[in-house]
């Protein structure tokens, strides 16, 4: 055994079906993923099957989240354009605003020539508390960035042309922009370009993106399909070796029932939550990342960009020398497979404590649903 213990990892992307679609997943067994994995603060993204673009359903997914949750849990608004009377009122409750600009789960794409109304309209709201406030300054990346005044981040979802589209409007509105998932040596380019040239831009990539490349959607197709598709070995390589420029590493935990991936074609989508630290682990004990990195990526940086405030009695124990196959352990998430299935990891989460408490051991959660706290 040799035990680390790491502070309690923050996924600031991850989709808990919850409500809606609670046969894929629902706050509970998100949450106790979350804790299986790591992570003891997760922030869910709101393309629910009825998105969350009002302050009505926002204010019902928290009453639903509340009583089932047992880790901490964030929440981002959406929008397709339509709903900027809303903006202000969610302000306090929110980590951001996520619009969608290519294709994703759910019909709740953004019609491009709204994009600058919407930036003005985010960036304009007045912050009603000072509650999960970010911190502008300390994270934007040149010396040529001013300080920002204290916005919420909007996020995207944006590919290839659409990256270009939206580092345009940041130009003019220079509001934080996170870009969700990238995959592209392309995409990441252009995000570079934008980060040397001042702008307030930050990205996050996916373990899937990291560890699977296009060629292994062959092999277990439709658990490998997602959005981003699996790119190029070449575009993997790129993210590799351009890891500085990279902010955060996001999961986009996405779960569908292999009924459901089965009976084609399926939905587009992979769980994360459970796997990504073993994976991040098993790459340092190969000397491909340093456990600094997993520090940047998946708890310092995310902890500046979305403001979330931490506490050290919220920690991790990782058994670095436990050797385990994906797929053999029971899954806590409710779709019970993962696209990394049969893959060999070295690195697995012992224990977990929120704010003092034992809260996960020996794969088991050991706190009661609404144990975590709404941030
Ligand atoms: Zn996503």
């Amino acid at each position: 055994m040799s035990i680390l213990t790491l502070p309690g990892l923050i996924d600031p992307h991850v989709h808990l079906r919850d409500p809606g679609q609670t046969h894929k997943e629902d706050f509970y067994t998100g949450t106790a993923a979350a804790l299986a994995g790591g992570y003891t603060t997760i922030i869910d993204m709101p393309n629910n099957k009825i998105p969350i673009a009002t302050f009505e359903r926002l204010n019902e997914k928290i009453a639903i989240a509340k009583k089932k949750i047992v880790c901490d849990v964030g929440f981002y608004f959406g929008s397709v354009g339509d709903n900027i009377d809303e903006f202000e009122k969610v302000q306090d409750k929110v980590f951001g605003l996520k619009l969608y600009l290519n294709e994703t789960t759910g019909n709740f794409l953004i019609d491009k020539k709204k994009l600058e109304k919407i930036f003005t309209a985010w960036s304009s709201t007045k912050i009603i508390s000072s509650q999960s406030m970010p911190l502008h300054s300390d994270i934007l990346s040149t010396k040529k960035s001013k300080p920002l005044k204290n916005k919420l981040p909007i996020l995207v979802h944006a590919e290839e042309k659409r990256v270009e589209d939206v580092i345009n409007v940041v130009r003019k509105i220079k509001i934080h922009t996170h870009f969700c998932h990238i995959s592209t040596a392309y995409d990441l380019k252009q995000i570079i370009k934008a980060k040397e040239e001042g702008l307030p831009v930050t990205c996050g990539v996916t373990p899937h993106h990291l560890f699977l490349t296009e060629k292994d959607v062959k092999k277990f197709r439709p658990y490998r399909q997602m959005k981003p598709p699996l790119s190029s070995k070449k575009d993997q390589v790129f993210l590799w070796t351009h890891l500085n420029y990279i902010d955060v590493i996001e999961s986009d935990h996405a779960p569908h029932t292999k009924e459901e991936k089965e009976a084609g074609p399926p939905p587009f989508g992979v769980p994360g939550l459970e796997t990504t630290l073993p994976l991040l682990l098993t790459a340092v004990s190969e000397k491909r990342l340093t456990i600094e990195d997993i520090i940047r990526l998946c708890y310092k940086t995310p902890a500046k960009i979305f403001g979330i405030k931490t506490d050290s009695k919220t920690k991790i124990d990782v058994d670095l020398n436990w050797k385990f196959e994906i797929g053999n352990l029971k899954f806590h998430t409710k779709c019970g497979w993962s696209p990394f299935n049969g893959w060999r990891v070295k690195g697995k989460v012992e224990r977990v404590f929120i704010r003092g408490t034992k809260v996960f051991e020996d794969g088991k959660i050991l706190v009661d649903p609404g144990f975590g706290r709404i941030l």
